[in-house]
């Protein structure tokens, strides 16, 4: 607190406003349209962020400012790869050479191998961008590199827009998809709505320990 005012909250809605103009979904209210970032995370998460959602927690904003701040230094390119009345939308952070399609994330640990969500997700740009081979670049805040080149892969494409078909109808339906448990969900905004409710009717009864008379 400085005087009487709370400039640590003043800061973080400085941030809250930053992030919310950095966020650009589709067309929240078009479920025909559907970002590659939503089909390739948990659905659920994408749902409620279209139908329900929660205010970013601070982790969070810092998190999207930081990686905004880096895409910004290249030239975020956006498309499209249509599927019937669907459309599957995706950025890439850059196109060396007019060949290879290239996505950074930057991350708190470089991984050993690719996290298969952003396999899909580079893979989709790959099909809107309609190149062949792409490069996934994970940077940590030091600006140490590991790569992977991925050659698109049209398994890989079936699986984006099977979820991406998913995601879509049960926006329509307004139905909540299922809860898809994953490393995310530690850390995810919504764990209470998908977990809380299991948490409290648990007993301690299999383990022998509830009432005994
Ligand atoms: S807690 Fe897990 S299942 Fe629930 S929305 Fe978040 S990532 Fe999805």
């Amino acid at each position: 607190m400085l005087g009487s005012r709370d400039v640590k909250k003043m800061i973080y809605k400085e941030f809250e406003s930053a992030y919310n103009n950095q966020i650009k979904y589709p067309d929240k209210s078009n479920p025909d349209k559907i970002h590659a970032n939503e089909a390739s995370r948990c659905t659920r998460l994408a749902y409620y962020e279209r139908k329900n959602p929660l205010p970013p927690d601070s982790n969070s904003t810092i998190s999207v400012l930081i990686k905004d701040s880096i895409r910004r230094l290249f030239s975020n390119l956006n498309s499209e790869y249509k599927v019937d009345a669907l459309s599957i939308l995706a950025s890439a952070d850059m196109i060396v050479d007019g060949e290879y399609v290239v996505k950074f994330e930057l991350v708190s640990k470089l991984p050993a191998t690719p996290h298969p969500r952003d396999l899909l997700y580079l893979n989709a740009c790959l099909f809107a961008f309609d190149k062949t081979d792409g490069i996934l670049i994970y940077t940590n805040i030091d600006g140490d590199t590991v790569e992977f080149s991925l050659t698109r892969n049209n398994r890989m494409l079936q699986e984006i827009v099977r979820r991406a078909k998913i995601l879509s109808t049960l926006l329509k339906e307004d139905r909540v998809p299922i809860v898809e448990p994953c490393e995310l969900c530690l850390s995810c905004k919504y764990y209470e709505r998908c977990y809380a409710q299991e948490r409290k009717n648990s007993s301690l009864g299999f383990l022998g320990l509830g009432k005994t008379g």
